[in-house]
């Protein structure tokens, strides 16, 4: 599934593609990737790309000089977007392969934007849990209002999150992938900020000293923006690397580790759940 740093890449990539073109055809391959919405390709056609924007996981449309319309786009667990100009193809979203890509639109493709320059954006989603559906203001706002500040944000407020986690009883791992309360953490980044803090998954959030909030609000911070670095290589270009993959899964210091010693301490990794969750940490240094 993508986590938010890949869908964060995908849409900074697609922001670059599609900013200033014009619809010119929408085509609907299943009804159900547009909520059944049988007024999309009316409402759209003609419309310009202003910008994308995000929140959590969902990527919100912008069109110019329109202030009640939006797209917002989810790829839940297996969705893909392709843009394709000219034979150049790139595309990002779920772990992908030279198939995906072939003879577009393709079987698993649920929906077609068609530009007015011969460009074409597709949506692919081999198992239909994702999304590409029109949004009024008020549906985006309330979509907004079910997630707290993202720890990669310039003006994320670490006096607020210390004193806000501080004040949860739950285990600390919990609260952080709570996304009302920060939004942006899925499973891998918890586990992976709590081992950069030297934090124990199970301890309880009101047992967080506030130097050690300090620190996973930066360790959640940087492991987020370096796995957006790496995830730059997860929007591919087709044509050119015939489908390499780069993947911050290489980077993993703790998540999916367990057996093997710690990068920094050398004790051997441990698995359990916590919040749900598989989770792993190192029982020697997160305390
Ligand atoms: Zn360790």
């Amino acid at each position: 599934m993508p986590e938010l740093p890949e869908v964060e890449t995908v849409r900074i990539q697609l922001r670059h593609k599609l900013s200033g073109k014009t619809i010119s055809a929408v085509e609907v391959f299943h009804s159900k990737t547009v909520a059944f919405d049988e007024t999309i390709e009316d409402k759209l056609i003609g419309e310009t790309v202003s910008d994308i924007d995000r929140v959590g996981k969902l990527m919100i449309f912008t069109f110019l000089d329109k202030s009640d319309l939006f797209l917002l786009a989810h790829l839940k667990m297996t969705g893909q977007f392709f843009f394709v100009d000219d034979n150049d193809v790139s595309g990002g979203g779920h772990s992908m392969t030279e198939a995906d890509v072939r003879d577009l639109p393709n079987k698993h493709t649920r929906v077609a934007f068609y530009f007015t320059d011969g460009s074409a954006l597709y949506f692919n989603d081999m198992r239909l849990f994702g999304y590409v559906k029109l949004a009024t203001a008020a549906e985006v706002e309330k979509a907004r209002a079910g997630f707290g500040p993202e720890p990669i944000d310039a003006h994320f407020d670490v006096a607020w999150f210390t004193q806000k986690l501080r004040a949860r009883k739950t285990a600390v791992k919990a609260a952080l992938l709570d996304q009302k309360f920060i939004a942006g953490l899925g499973n891998i980044y918890v586990d992976e900020a709590l081992w950069r803090a030297g934090v124990r998954p199970t301890r309880r959030a009101d047992r967080v000293t506030k130097k050690e909030a300090g620190y996973l609000a930066a360790a959640a911070g940087e492991v987020m923006n370096e796995s957006i670095a790496v995830g730059g290589t997860t929007f591919q270009h087709f044509v050119d690397t015939g489908g390499e993959n780069g993947n911050f899964t290489d980077y993993l210091k703790v998540f999916g580790q367990q057996g093997k010693p710690c990068p920094r301490c050398g004790e051997i990794i441990k698995k359990i759940r916590c919040a749900g969750r598989g989770t792993h940490y190192c029982p020697g240094c997160q305390k």
